[in-house]
C-alpha cells in the first residue's frame, strides 16, 4: 500500500495506489436543512440513466430518511458495525483528535482511528481485498423507501418541547449520489483496473467493456453506490452526468452544466460545480467559487462519513434539529460550528446561499454588490445583497437577492383559476 495526504481526516493514510488528481473535481453542496424529500431528484435520475432492463433496483440518486432508512439498507450501519469490530480486534478506538481543527488542511482534526483501507486484516490484504466492505444481499436492495419519514424519539412519545436547537423527537433526510471520491474504493478495488477517475473532473466511471463483474467494486464502496447488472454482468454507477459537465447538453451552449438530480431539486437544496486540484490534492484556492467558500471558508458542508477515507466529494450542510451526537458519528467533528454558522450566517455565507438552484449551468464565480440591512437582532443581521454568478467562459448565468421578491397578485385575477 502507498500512502496518500487525506485532507478530510487531517492526515497520511494507506491506499493501494500512489497520489494522484485530477486538474478540476466534480464536487457538490446538499443543505439537508431545506430537503422536502419530494424524490424528484431520484426521479429525474431515474428516467435519464436507469429505466432499462436489468437496472430495476438501481437508485444512483437516492434520498433515505435518517435514522431508520438506508438504500440498500442498513448500509451504513453495516459498514460502521464492520469497521468498530476491527476497531476492538485490534484494540483501537475509532475517534477524532480536534487539536489542528481549522487548518486548511486538517480542517475538521485528526482522525485517530483506521479507514476502511487500513481496518482490513492484513491476511485479507491479498491484491482483491484492498478495502472492509460486504456485498448487499439481494433483500437489501428491495425497499429503497424504507423508514421513509419514519421518527426516532429518545422517549419515545411526542413531546411538547419541538424548538430549535435540537428536537427530541426527530428524522431528516439524507440525498445520497456516487461521491466521486477523491481516494476511490470501488477503483482501488477492482481487479480489472476497470474503474478510472477522469483528469478533467474527476469523476469516477466503470469501462463496461472492462469489467467482468467480479463485484468487487460493489463489495468495496463503502457508501454502496457501485451497483451489479444482472443482465449484462457488469458493474454500473452514478455517471456524474458527465455529458453535461462537459457542456455537450443541448441547452447548454457549451457551458459545463450541473447534474440532473441537482438541476431537478424542488426544495433548491443542491449546488454543483467543479474546484480546482493542486497536484498534491489540496484545494486551489478561491474564495469566489461558491463549493470552495462552503467548504473550505465557511466549512458550513461536510463529508460524509469522512472516517472512511475515501475522500467523498459530495458535501453536506447538516440538519440543525438533529442531536449532534448523531451528526458527529455522521459528519465528523465540524458538525458543532457547521451548525452555528448556518443557523447565524455571515453576510457573506446568506448571499451565496442563495445561488442555489438558480441556474443549471455550473457558477464558477460570484460576486456580491453590497445592499441595505433588513434586519437585525442580538446575534445577526440580514443585507438584502445582490449575489451574480459567472460560468466558466465568465458570462453571468444568474443575478438574484437575499430577499425574494414579494409579488401580490391583482385582484382581478382572484379566483380566476
Ligand atoms: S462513492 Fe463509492 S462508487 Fe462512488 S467513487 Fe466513492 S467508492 Fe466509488
Ligand atoms: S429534489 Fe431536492 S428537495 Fe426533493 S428529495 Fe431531492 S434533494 Fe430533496
Amino acid at each position: 500500500m502507498a500512502e496518500v495526504y487525506n485532507w478530510q481526516i487531517g492526515r497520511k493514510m494507506e491506499y493501494p495506489y500512489e497520489e494522484k488528481h485530477p486538474k478540476f473535481q466534480f464536487a457538490a453542496v446538499f443543505n439537508i436543512n431545506r430537503c422536502i424529500g419530494c424524490q424528484t431528484c431520484t426521479m429525474a435520475c431515474k428516467a435519464t440513466w436507469t429505466f432499462s432492463d436489468g437496472q430495476e433496483y438501481m437508485w444512483w440518486n437516492n434520498v433515505e430518511t435518517k435514522p431508520y432508512g438506508g438504500y440498500p439498507q442498513h448500509w451504513d450501519i453495516k459498514i460502521l458495525q464492520l469497521l468498530h469490530d476491527e476497531h476492538q480486534k485490534a484494540g483501537k478506538e475509532m475517534v477524532w483528535n480536534k487539536n489542528g481543527k481549522s487548518q486548511n488542511d486538517t480542517p475538521y482534526g485528526k482522525y485517530e482511528g483506521m479507514t476502511i483501507f487500513e481496518a482490513v486484516p492484513s491476511y485479507r490484504k491479498d491484491g482483491h481485498n484492498v478495502a472492509l466492505g460486504y456485498i448487499p444481499s439481494d433483500k437489501e436492495w428491495r425497499y429503497p423507501n424504507y423508514g421513509e419519514d419514519v421518527p426516532y424519539s429518545f422517549t419515545r412519545e411526542f413531546i411538547k418541547e419541538t424548538d430549535l436547537p435540537e428536537h427530541k423527537v426527530w428524522f431528516f433526510y439524507l440525498q445520497r449520489i456516487c461521491n466521486h471520491c477523491s481516494y476511490p474504493a470501488c477503483l482501488a478495488a477492482c481487479p480489472r483496473k476497470a474503474i478510472y477517475k477522469r483528469e478533467e473532473d474527476g469523476i469516477v466511471l466503470i469501462d463496461q467493456k472492462r469489467c467482468r463483474g467480479y463485484q468487487k467494486c460493489v463489495e468495496a464502496c463503502p457508501y454502496k453506490k457501485a451497483m451489479y447488472r444482472g443482465n449484462t454482468k457488469v458493474s454500473e454507477k452514478c455517471i456524474g452526468c458527465y455529458p453535461r459537465i462537459e457542456g455537450d447538453d443541448p441547452l447548454s451552449e457549451g457551458e459545463p452544466m450541473e447534474t440532473r438530480c441537482v438541476t431537478s431539486c424542488v426544495g433548491k437544496i443542491r449546488l454543483q460545480g467543479l474546484v480546482e486540484i493542486n497536484q498534491d490534492g489540496s484545494w486551489k484556492e478561491d474564495e469566489s467559487n461558491p463549493i470552495y467558500y462552503l467548504v473550505k471558508v465557511e466549512k458550513v458542508a461536510l463529508p460524509l462519513y469522512p472516517q472512511f477515507g475515501t475522500g467523498p466529494n459530495v458535501y453536506y450542510i447538516p440538519p440543525r434539529w438533529v442531536p449532534k451526537e448523531y451528526l458527529r458519528q455522521m459528519f465528523g467533528p465540524g458538525v458543532d460550528d457547521a451548525i452555528e454558522k448556518y443557523s447565524y450566517p455571515s453576510r457573506k455565507l446568506l448571499a451565496v446561499l442563495q445561488l442555489f438552484r438558480t441556474t443549471q449551468k455550473i457558477i464558477f464565480k460570484y460576486e456580491i454588490k453590497e445592499g441595505e440591512k433588513i434586519f437585525e437582532n442580538e446575534k445577526w443581521a440580514m443585507y438584502n445583497d445582490t449575489v451574480i454568478g459567472y460560468s466558466k467562459n465568465g458570462k453571468e448565468i444568474v443575478r438574484t437577492t437575499v430577499e425574494e421578491p414579494f409579488f401580490i397578485r391583482d385582484l382581478k385575477h382572484y379566483n380566476s383559476i
